[in-house]
């Protein structure tokens, strides 16, 4: 079988507007026979699963065998993939009976993988690893049966890697944090720094947060990362306090992790432990972290507060987004999601709600953070509004730890200057 026979075999199911089948097919338990009989009998075996399978193609199909105990199938010109499924049915079956060698029977049983053409993929790379992929599936699912591609399964195969990368992260210092400035809008100083989290695997270079953190949340990998952010930024803030005595920084925290039942004494264990008090840390929480167990999240807030800890609620206005429920939470803070920011502008209905969660917030004595400021025009109309910080692009983009201390005098020098 060669790249140029399959070629041809997909032009002409394109051709004639047919759906092509590839059948990826392993057997189990197949090192098991060679190391028992030697590699001699396993490649008697071979030959008899290949004619068995024979029996079950029609002329114009193509069975090969493409490694020690691989074979590729390749059905042309089906209606649909019933058919498909079919014969890898009845593969299957016709392996179940036993094989004579040595006088014993011996018993094999195959799993297969099927990708169809043009449902799949349209070039003949593609479908066998996809064919492939679906393989190994129902090997993960018991053997002795067959799976069909689904794009779900390289997705899961994407995360799996992802997820084994992530783990060694920590070790391989692999993760950073950066810092984002928040700038007060009635002093114009830079209050506040959010950390973010940034990793940098070797093989794919910069993994967006959006995709590694809920990953890290599924995988619990989120709690001793926290812990390791955490621990980065009380050594941050320390150098940071030689010029900028006042700054306080930003932590994010996951719900995963603030619903452990030691999450306040973890946390704050960490910050005495680094000399650093709490009331330097504002911790983000999401509306969705701390409306689930309400009365819970009431005293884990209480704790922290006690601590010294700041507290604020992240991404205000995606969640359950009810400003009645706040009074009921000891919060200090009020970031109103980037999403409204974005889609300001001074006569749409996002105005009107940014400007009432500032009333509102200020009823209720929280501060307001605005997310995601890019430009003048948005800055201009939250200072109209009264809103008492910004974060965003305007200001500046996320950065690493050595270049906070050159843009925080810049920015104070610029904002002297005025
Ligand atoms: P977030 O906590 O709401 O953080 C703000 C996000 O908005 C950051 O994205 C920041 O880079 C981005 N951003 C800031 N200003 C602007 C702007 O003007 N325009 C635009 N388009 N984006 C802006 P980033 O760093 O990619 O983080 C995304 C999210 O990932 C964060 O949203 C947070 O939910 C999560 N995350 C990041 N680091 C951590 C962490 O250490 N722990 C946890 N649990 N979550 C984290
Ligand atoms: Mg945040
Ligand atoms: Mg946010």
């Amino acid at each position: 079988m060669s790249r140029i026979q399959v070629q041809h075999l997909l032009h002409m199911a394109q051709r004639h507007n047919q759906q092509l089948a590839i059948l990826f097919l392993d057997l189990d338990r197949f090192k098991y026979i060679n190391d028992e009989f030697g590699h001699y009998s396993g490649d008697i075996l071979l030959k008899k699963v290949a004619n068995r399978l024979k029996k079950l193609l029609r002329t114009k199909d193509t069975l090969a065998r493409i490694g020690g105990d691989e074979f590729v199938v390749i059905l042309p010109k089906l209606k649909d993939v019933q058919e498909a499924v079919s014969i890898a049915e009845q593969m299957i079956e016709s392996l179940q009976a036993p094989f004579l060698l040595h006088n014993k029977d011996i018993y094999i049983s195959a799993s297969i993988g099927i990708s169809m053409y043009p449902n799949d993929g349209d070039d003949g790379e593609t479908l066998l690893r996809r064919a492939d992929r679906a393989m190994q599936k129902a090997k993960e699912s018991g053997r002795n049966r067959f799976e069909l591609y689904t794009a779900k399964l390289d997705y899961q195969s994407k995360v799996v890697t992802l997820e084994n990368y992530l783990r060694k992260a920590i070790e391989r210092n692999e993760l950073f944090v950066y810092y984002q400035p928040i700038v007060n809008m009635k002093t114009k100083k830079i209050e506040a720094l959010e950390a973010l989290m940034r990793w940098k695997q070797p093989n794919i270079g910069f993994v967006s947060p959006a995709q590694f953190i809920p990953l890290a949340e599924e995988t619990g990998f989120i709690v001793p990362i926290t812990k390791w952010l955490l621990e980065q930024t009380c050594i941050h803030i320390k150098a940071i306090h030689s010029f900028a005595p006042h700054m306080k920084v930003g932590v994010n925290i996951s719900a995963v992790h603030f619903q452990q039942d030691d999450f306040v004494e973890q946390v704050s264990h960490i910050v005495k432990a680094n000399n650093v008090h709490p009331r330097f840390f504002k911790l983000e929480l999401t509306e969705s972290t701390i409306m689930p167990n309400a009365e819970e999240s009431v005293q884990k807030l209480v704790q922290l507060k006690r601590y010294g800890f700041k507290l604020a609620i992240d991404d205000f206005g995606t969640g359950f987004s009810s400003l009645s429920y706040l009074h009921r939470f000891p919060i200090d803070i009020l970031k109103i999601d980037q999403s409204f920011i974005r889609r300001l502008s001074l006569y749409s209905d996002d105005a009107t709600i940014v400007s009432t969660i500032i009333m509102m917030a200020h009823n209720l004595h929280l501060a307001v953070v605005a997310e995601g400021v890019e430009t003048e025009q948005q800055y201009e109309f939250l200072n109209k509004q009264q809103c008492d910080m910004v974060q965003g692009y305007y200001i500046a983009k996320p950065m690493p730890i050595d270049e906070v201390q050159q843009f925080v005098q810049e920015w104070d020098e610029y904002i002297n200057e005025r």
